[in-house]
């Protein structure tokens, strides 16, 4: 896809600030399970927590190709950060802009938008992830000592920014006898009592995210906190992920980039039988394997994302964009390593972190097979 000027400078300038100052930390936030705040700030200030959010609401205003553009970048340097920001702009400033109304917007879209605050999404719990319409957590409306409130009791799991984010979208039973229609929506800061971050995940990747087991202990919050409806929950949640899926669709690509020009650059500085490991038919070919197969997984997000961008419905394409991305991440990932030889298995080279970071991609905001049910509906 042919980018605009305007494009190729939203993308120039993270890439410049990815290059200078997340790239080289990435291993080290990966060892020391590093929340990487400081770096964070900086993308804020680039526009990069409101990328979608328009300029009227303090974001910046751009649309979903960009958002594609920035996590591709962002995650060429570090996986987890791309996390981080993927989740607080698509699904949680998603759901806010379709969903929250003007008050909620003024008192945290603008706030996230600007970067102040950080956003989580809590929707998986410890028996519910894929099926979810099953949730348990619940919320009860009662009159307490500050007016309006709903009591929130529950476990969620799994929670990117769980700990360190500072407002989250729950999601929570209203009404149990309705099913999926009784599921609603809400915001809590996470600094309300009654929310507990119960432990931190040990991952197999991804460590400078943080992924948390939050615990709902008669968390109350004013009733003004429920997102659109009662019941409209689900509906909710699943729109905030169309969104999602062209954003971590993004960050497998940018994780497969950078994996891959890894692999190039060590490849054509290899010796091996008297030439570079490059000019080795064997390799070259798995290398142009590589490269095309980015290119297309790229291809499939930026055309999910004009569709987006059109105000198109786009739930089929973003599933393929995500489903065919992250498998792709992986090939390339693997293939990477394989390019490396025995280094490529050790932490001196960036592609063994990689490998580890991308695998999530196939299983977060819907699972692969998750993809294909959609997929299968849709066609
Ligand atoms: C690092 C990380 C960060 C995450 N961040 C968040 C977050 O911020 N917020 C949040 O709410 N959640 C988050 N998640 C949770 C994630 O979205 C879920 O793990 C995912 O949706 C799968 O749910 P599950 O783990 O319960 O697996 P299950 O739903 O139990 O699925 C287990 C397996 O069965 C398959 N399966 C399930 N149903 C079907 C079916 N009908 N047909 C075929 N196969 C099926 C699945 O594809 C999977 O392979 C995160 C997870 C991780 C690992």
């Amino acid at each position: 896809m042919h980018l605009s000027e305007d494009h190729r400078a939203v993308q120039d300038a993270v890439r410049a600030y990815v290059r200078d100052r997340i790239t080289p930390n990435a291993a080290a936030w990966d060892r020391e399970c590093h929340f990487p705040r400081e770096e964070l700030r900086g993308l804020a200030e680039l526009g990069c927590y409101g990328i979608a959010v328009p300029t009227e609401w303090d974001g910046a205003g751009l649309d979903y190709l960009s958002v594609s553009l920035i996590l591709e970048e962002i995650a060429a340097g570090c996986g987890a950060t791309s996390t981080i920001i993927s989740v607080t702009n698509c699904p949680v400033n998603t759901i806010m802009m379709a969903f929250a109304n003007d008050a909620q917007k003024e008192r945290f879209l603008k706030p996230l938008a600007r970067g102040e605050l950080l956003g989580a999404f809590c929707l998986t719990e410890p028996h519910v992830g894929s099926e979810a319409g099953g949730l348990r957590t619940t919320a009860r409306r009662e009159t307490g000592q500050h007016g309006d409130e709903y009591v929130l009791n529950g476990v969620k799991q799994f929670i990117t920014s769980g700990k360190n984010g500072d407002i989250a979208i729950v999601m929570a039973v209203t009404d149990k006898a309705a099913g999926k229609k009784g599921i609603s929506a809400f915001l809590v800061p996470t600094n309300t009592p009654g929310y507990v971050v119960a432990r931190i995940e040990q991952k197999m990747g991804q460590h400078a995210s943080d992924t948390a087991q939050i615990l709902f202990e008669n968390c109350r919050i004013p009733a003004a906190n429920l997102i659109g409806e009662e019941g409209q929950g689900l509906k909710i949640a699943l729109s905030g992920l169309e969104g999602g899926r062209i954003g971590i669709a993004s960050q497998a690509v940018g994780m497969a980039r950078a994996a891959f020009e890894a692999a190039v650059h060590y490849a054509k500085e290899r010796v091996a039988f008297a030439k570079p490991i490059f000019e080795h038919q064997a390799i070259q070919f798995k290398l142009a394997d590589m490269a095309t197969q980015i290119e297309a997984a790229r291809q499939l997000i930026h055309h999910a994302a004009s569709l987006k961008d059109a105000g198109q419905p786009c739930l089929k394409e973003a599933a393929m964009a995500k489903l065919f991305a992250s498998e792709m991440a992986e090939r390339v990932c693997s293939a990477a390593i394989q390019v490396f030889g025995g280094y490529g298995y050790t932490t001196d080279f960036p592609v063994e972190r990689i490998y580890r970071d991308v695998r999530v991609c196939q299983i977060y905001e819907g699972t692969s097979e998750v993809q294909k049910i959609l997929i299968g509906r849709a066609i």
